[in-house]
């Protein structure tokens, strides 16, 4: 839950920086509930500035705030903790961008945003679709937040894009919710995904090829390099988009663990100033 203290600070349209540290729904290895803190330390290091390709320098910037870390001793109630928090700064009108964990916790997140949203587009970056109706009869996987968000009809649009995993299940289920996935092999440079507002990021960092981000739990070869899921990010909002504005976001699936020189972390730190950038300018 966000103390009254910081409630306090957030203004209408302000942006929250939230971690979010559960990885207990993810089937194969644990790790990313590590991920805020190496985000953090990549996106605040003296390595490099906080100015972004746009020329936002968001150390000048007043209008987002780090909230830190949610807490949960008892992660049977982590999706609840996750939801009320999320709702407590959306009441004030802020928007969120939150550091994974792994994607389990967009379910929450979106429950949370579907109450004050009715017309989102989800714009998911990911090496898999998401879709399982459970995995290993677990329904809250993080292999399945999409089929719940999408059975529940808390969003208006989902658009997938990175995707190179899909499976006879998730091809049914990509067709029964009317999901728009752009599969790996199609996606061009020009491609057009007709965003418009209000849009929600939801990054999987294994949508990266994993020789820009080996740090992740399910290494998949053949995905984006760093430059081009950025010219995606940035050219959101322009020309034919000029009304699609994002209202929160979430960067996932980063597992330290597996990481190299902190490259995976370092990819991180910069998708999260190169969204927080466009998000408050
Ligand atoms: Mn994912
Ligand atoms: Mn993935």
């Amino acid at each position: 839950m966000i103390s009254d203290h910081n409630l306090n600070k957030v203004k209408p349209s302000d942006v929250v920086l939230l971690g979010v540290p559960f990885d207990h729904n993810s089937s194969y290895q644990r790790g990313p509930a590590s991920a805020p803190a190496f985000i953090r330390e990549r996106f605040y290091s003296n390595s490099g500035n906080l100015c972004a390709e746009n020329g936002t320098d968001l150390s000048l910037k007043k209008n987002w705030h780090d909230f830190g870390d949610l807490k949960s001793t008892d992660l049977k109630n982590s999706f609840k903790i996750i939801e009320k928090s999320v709702l407590q700064i959306i009441e004030k009108q802020g928007r969120i961008l939150s550091l994974g964990g792994d994607h389990a916790i967009t379910y929450p997140l979106i429950k949370a945003y579907s109450k004050t949203y009715s017309n989102l587009t989800i714009l998911h970056f990911d090496a898999h679709p998401d879709l399982y109706d459970n995995l290993n009869g677990n329904p809250l996987s993080h292999a399945s937040p999409f089929a719940r968000i999408m059975e529940q009809g808390l969003v208006n649009k989902l658009i997938q894009v990175g995707v190179r995993t899909i499976n006879p299940h998730q091809r049914e289920q990509i067709e029964k919710f009317n999901v728009y996935t752009i599969e790996m092999k199609d996606f061009t440079s020009n491609i057009n995904l007709n965003l418009t507002g209000p849009i929600y990021i939801s990054f999987d960092m294994d949508a990266l090829d994993p020789a820009f981000a080996p740090g992740v739990s399910h290494h998949e070869p053949g995905g984006f390099t760093t430059r081009q899921v950025l010219r995606i990010i940035q050219s959101i909002g322009v020309a034919e988009n000029a009304n699609a504005k994002i209202v929160g976001a979430d960067i996932v699936e980063l597992n330290p663990l597996n990481d190299i020189n902190l490259i995976t972390a370092s990819a991180s730190a910069k998708l999260l100033k190169e969204i927080l950038s466009k998000m408050v300018t």
